[in-house]
């Protein structure tokens, strides 16, 4: 017997009525699932889901759309963007082309600049536009193979893991290796002593960077003579590496100080010094006397350098990206029907106090989350708050934010 309330009911699926689709579910606002629909998804999501990223053919973005699309998500950076917009689209040239009469070298790209200022962002932003497997890593926990840390062939099996064990996706995808300068030789003098997470890594990247064939254990760990592994050839994957490189600024004011010969060079370092950028002015050889192998140094050919963000550009990192922090706390506040609204000034206080903390904008969440505690912790019990807004003296004074009361309707 027809039950009543399904009386003209049918599936907002499949679209049969409920006198030929079987049972059906009622969802809210009069929608309505059948038997078969539910079974028929059930069966579709228990699938594996397919790796979304483009295959080998992809079309490759030109530089100014790479560059346009990083616009929308890292603040500032100017030059780092062009110059890695214009290094990852001839990257991928080369594997597209294969040049078969001139041998092309792969150009890995060296990120260097303080923290949180959008080095890693920058390169999970690109990988996500080409739809690229990444495997974001840290060097810190690598050590030559045989001591104990993980063996550098780690890498690649993240690498392996982010584009779903589909191995020629894998050839074509991004490393990251944060804080790469961790590996620097400790000393001056090269192998006095055994430096296993030093110039041993060092040794062990190379190979891999330079391109060969690596046997990966699928799902890493040791290697062990018995265990089955997995043929990666690294010709073509990007590596790019990242770190703060500390001491690296004073070894190129050294040399921008006195020439080869040690005399004085004829350069006015105040005002190279002045624009805060002297990292820009790094050589090769910078990096080795920082305690990078020469050999380790000529991989990575793309030296591209990340400056400390300004109050203006911490204020648009607040509100302007697609993901900015202020249009995330907005939405949150929106579902339980509040208007957010930050005051302009409140909003530099804010990236004021970041600024102090020395972490780039890193610092802007947890500033921002301490502000919003109490006021998310209270609202969602009051059900007659229009608007909450934040002020300069809520960020400097601890003033509580205005909670804005919806007018009561007539009786
Ligand atoms: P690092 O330079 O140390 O790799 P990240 O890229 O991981 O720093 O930055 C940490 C976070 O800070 C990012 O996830 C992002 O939310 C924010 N951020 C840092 N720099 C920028 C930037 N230039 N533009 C937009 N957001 C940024």
């Amino acid at each position: 017997m027809m039950k009543e309330k399904f009386k003209g009911a049918f599936c907002s699926f499949c679209g049969r009525p409920y006198t030929h689709s079987g049972r059906l579910i009622a969802g809210k606002n009069g929608s309505y699932i059948c038997e078969d629909c539910v079974e028929f998804f059930a069966d579709f999501l228990e699938k594996e889901p397919e790796f979304s990223p483009r295959q080998i053919d992809f079309e490759i973005p030109k530089p100014l759309e790479i560059k346009e699309y990083l616009d929308k998500y890292v603040i500032g950076q100017e030059k780092a963007k062009k110059i890695i917009s214009v290094a990852v689209y001839n990257h991928y040239k080369k594997i597209k082309y294969q040049a078969k009469d001139v041998e092309m070298d792969k150009s890995n790209i060296l990120l260097i600049g303080p923290t949180g200022v959008g080095k890693t962002l920058l390169v999970q932003t690109l990988a996500r536009f080409l739809k690229l497997p990444l495997a974001l890593c840290d060097a810190t926990s690598l050590t030559e193979a045989g001591y104990v840390g993980e063996d550098v062939e780690n890498l690649l099996v993240r690498l392996l893991q982010a584009a779903d064990y589909d191995i020629e996706l894998t050839e074509k995808g991004i490393v990251y290796i944060d804080e790469i300068d961790k590996i620097a030789r400790k000393s001056e003098n090269p192998s006095i002593t055994r430096d296993v997470s030093g110039e041993g890594v060092q040794q062990a990247l190379l190979k891999m960077i330079e391109g060969s064939i690596v046997n990966v254990p699928p799902q890493g760990g040791r290697k062990h003579p018995e265990q089955e592994f997995l043929r990666i050839n690294t010709k073509n994957i990007l590596f790019i590496g990242g770190g703060t490189f500390e001491g690296l600024e004073n070894i190129i004011k050294n040399r921008l100080q006195y020439n080869s010969l040690g005399f004085k060079a004829n350069l006015n370092l105040n005002q190279v010094e002045s624009n805060g950028r002297i990292l820009e002015h790094i050589e090769p050889h910078d990096l080795m006397k920082f305690g990078f192998i020469p050999e380790l140094v000529g991989r990575f050919p793309i030296i591209v350098t990340f400056h400390d963000l300004s109050l203006s550009e911490l204020n648009d990192i607040l509100s302007k990206p697609n993901n900015a922090l202020v249009k995330q706390y907005r939405q949150l506040l929106n579902w339980d029907g509040v208007d957010l609204i930050f005051t302009r000034s409140a909003l530099n206080e804010i990236s004021k106090k970041a600024l102090k903390m020395k972490t780039g904008a890193r610092a802007l969440r947890g500033v921002i989350e301490e502000l919003m505690l109490d006021v998310m912790f209270k609202l969602p019990h009051m059900r007659d708050v229009k608007s909450c807004k934040i002020t300069k003296a809520t960020v400097t004074k601890g003033v509580p934010p205005q909670l804005i009361r919806k007018k009561k309707k007539a009786q």
